[in-house]
């Protein structure tokens, strides 16, 4: 029988909504031809929802994602809302939805495809074929420590500080997350921290070493420090299969990594929190107001993301497989965006884009039947 799934889509601000309809499009294409339903639920986030709410989330549109097997985003922001308060600007949906949902474990892909191999910044043959998951901590660490302030001292100068902190439960949790996800790939776990000068570094790498003793022996495990892991990303990035570290240096690493890949339209992320708890899905890129309403926007980083969300929390990795395999078919046949276009190629739109993927799920299923 086929399952029906609930999708709680939120496009957001700026590019997000030409994007978002991308991914509606090819929902309803998977609903109407693949073994499976969609039950769609919309509603607003960031700046629209303060235009519509008066707040970047609003409760009721929260427990409506609470009900969804997965929350797929687009983007939020602009420059209209760069003077409202702090805590009702668009980003404090996004974080408050991340905040409520407690989605501990951030995961970037940073995926080459072979046709856009000449958009790193890398040479070809160093990123060809890269493959790498980022599984960054995003509830600890440094950005949520406490104490935290700025402070007058007695001499008049002022001193600012944070605390960067990790308990045993919180470093498990990502570790089991990054280990489970290994066994599904390449079966390979770098830690990164800084045991050599911190003890929450220090503390992080014994609880994955114990963690990784105890039930996940069969992951091949290695300890790196975070520095020496942003000169290993440029120097040999293939060495790597699924990294996990926590929210500060996850945050660069994880950035670093992406542009390994060379375009900030193509990248998808996810958020994950316990079982049962829906994740979700967005692009890296933000809202673009540079070029949104121009039709220039890529939506594959969207619909990548949407992919995730069949893998990681609709349980359908085959329909996600089958997606990627359509964009990069997608690429190979030359046709790109604005932001990834290159000589020989030919540029469309984000609507054609959108179709020219569907066109090739089309063919692939046409074969396989
Ligand atoms: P941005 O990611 O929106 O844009 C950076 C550059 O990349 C721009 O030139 C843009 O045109 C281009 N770009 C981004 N996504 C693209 C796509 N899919 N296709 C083609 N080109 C694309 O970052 P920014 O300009 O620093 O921020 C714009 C707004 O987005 C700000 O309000 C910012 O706060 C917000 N933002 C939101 C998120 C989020 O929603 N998660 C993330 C980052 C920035």
């Amino acid at each position: 029988m086929t399952k029906t799934h609930r999708l709680m889509i939120l496009p957001g601000d700026g590019i997000g909504p030409e994007v978002m309809a991308e991914v509606k499009k090819l929902a309803e294409w998977l609903g109407r031809h693949a073994d499976i339903g969609f039950e769609t639920d919309e509603d607003h986030l960031g700046g629209a929802s303060i235009e519509a709410y008066g707040v970047p989330l609003a409760d009721a549109v929260l427990e409506r994602c609470r009900r969804a097997d997965a929350i797929i985003m687009g983007a939020v922001g602009g420059p209209q809302w760069d003077h409202v308060d702090y805590n009702i600007r668009p980003e404090a949906g996004l974080l408050k939805l991340r905040k409520e949902l407690d989605l501990f474990a951030n995961l970037r892909p940073a995926l080459v495809f072979d046709a856009l191999v000449d958009a790193s910044s890398l040479k070809p043959e160093i990123v060809r074929g890269l493959d790498i998951l980022i599984v960054r901590e995003l509830t600890g660490g440094v950005y949520f420590g406490e104490p935290r302030g700025i402070e007058t001292l007695p001499d008049g100068q002022k001193r600012g500080y944070n605390t960067q902190s990790y308990t045993t439960s919180e470093i498990r949790r990502i570790g089991r997350v990054a280990f489970d996800l290994a066994r599904k790939r390449g079966n390979h776990v770098c830690s990164c921290e800084k045991a050599n000068v911190m003890e929450s570094g220090k503390l992080w790498r014994e609880e994955i070493t114990r963690l990784h003793d105890e039930n996940y022996s069969d992951v091949t495990l290695n300890h790196m420090y975070a520095d020496n892991c942003a000169m290993q990303l440029l120097r040999n990035p293939r060495q790597f299969d699924v990294i996990v570290t926590d929210n500060l240096f996850g945050d660069i690493l994880s950035d670093e990594a992406a542009m390994l890949t060379g375009s900030l339209g193509m990248l998808p992320s996810a958020s994950l929190g316990a079982d049962g708890v829906p994740g979700l899905y967005e692009p890296v890129h933000g809202s673009a107001p540079d070029i949104a309403g121009q039709g220039k926007a890529n939506p594959l980083a969207t619909i990548l993301s949407f992919a995730m969300a069949l893998r990681y929390s609709l349980d359908r990795g085959d329909l996600a497989n089958m997606i990627e395999k359509a964009v990069q078919d997608v690429l190979s046949s030359g046709m790109r965006t604005p932001d990834i276009m290159a000589a020989g190629c030919t540029e469309i739109s984000t609507d054609a884009m959108g179709d020219a993927l569907i066109a090739g799920l089309e063919k692939t299923m046409a074969e396989a039947a």
